[in-house]
């Protein structure tokens, strides 16, 4: 059944599929990152899932921004490189910014990805166009803040829409930050493999929540 809002046990719950959709996705985030990076993109975000497993796994929830919170913590220290700082960063903060939740709602949801996207902007000097997972991010938040009065299963399906519509968008974008800007030109034709992740995680969180 389609769910309006989330308890933070069904929040756990939702990412730790997310977590084995992303180790499932590996050679695909491998097969991004080796087109525009060093290719080591899907080993990194598997490192970060399975230690998102195995926190999540071992804790019970009373608010949903501490899972986000967990959730970021995990893959900052677990994962390293840029994106272990990036990916801690958008569900640490954006955890934070709802720590007082206790259940997800659209609003929720809103107020999670803006924040998250905000504080990577602000702290690794992205910004749309970059061709970076800000590039799925943005239109994500924009998604969700035009959503927040909705049913959740509602602005999750609106999100995941606008997240991979900015995935497709990063293909024809010329990377000026992290490893690709080196390709200038030769980036074009390939989406930003952390724009790829951003796409999985929305839908995970969109099939979880829809089902
Ligand atoms: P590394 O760049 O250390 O090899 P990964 O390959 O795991 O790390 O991740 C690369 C992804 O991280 C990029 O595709 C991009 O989406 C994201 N990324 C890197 N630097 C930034 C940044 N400053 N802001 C936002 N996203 C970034
Ligand atoms: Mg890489």
């Amino acid at each position: 059944m389609p769910k309006t809002q989330l308890t933070p046990t069904e929040t756990k719950n939702m990412m730790l599929q997310v977590a084995d959709a992303i180790i499932e996705a590996e050679p695909i985030l491998t097969d991004a990152d080796r087109a525009l990076g060093d290719g080591d993109h899907g080993v990194g975000m598997e490192r970060g899932m399975n230690a998102i497993k195995e926190k999540l796994g071992a804790s019970e929830y009373t608010s949903v921004g501490k899972v986000f919170m967990d959730v970021g913590m995990a893959m900052m220290s677990s994962m390293g490189g840029a994106s272990g700082a990036v990916f801690g960063t958008l569900f640490r903060a954006g955890g934070k910014s709802i720590k007082d939740s206790e259940s997800l709602t659209a609003k929720d949801l809103a107020e999670l990805i803006t924040s998250g996207t905000q504080s990577v902007m602000d702290r690794g000097g992205a910004k749309p166009g970059d061709k970076t997972m800000i590039d799925a991010l943005d239109p994500a938040a924009t998604a969700a803040q035009e959503a927040a009065d909705q049913p959740l299963n509602e602005a999750i399906t609106a999100v995941a829409a606008a997240g991979e519509a900015g995935r497709d968008a990063s293909k024809a974008m010329i990377a000026t930050m992290g490893r690709a800007k080196t390709l200038g030109e030769k980036s074009i034709g390939h989406p930003d493999a952390g724009a790829v992740s951003i796409a999985i995680i929305l839908n995970t969180m969109k099939n979880f929540i829809n089902n």
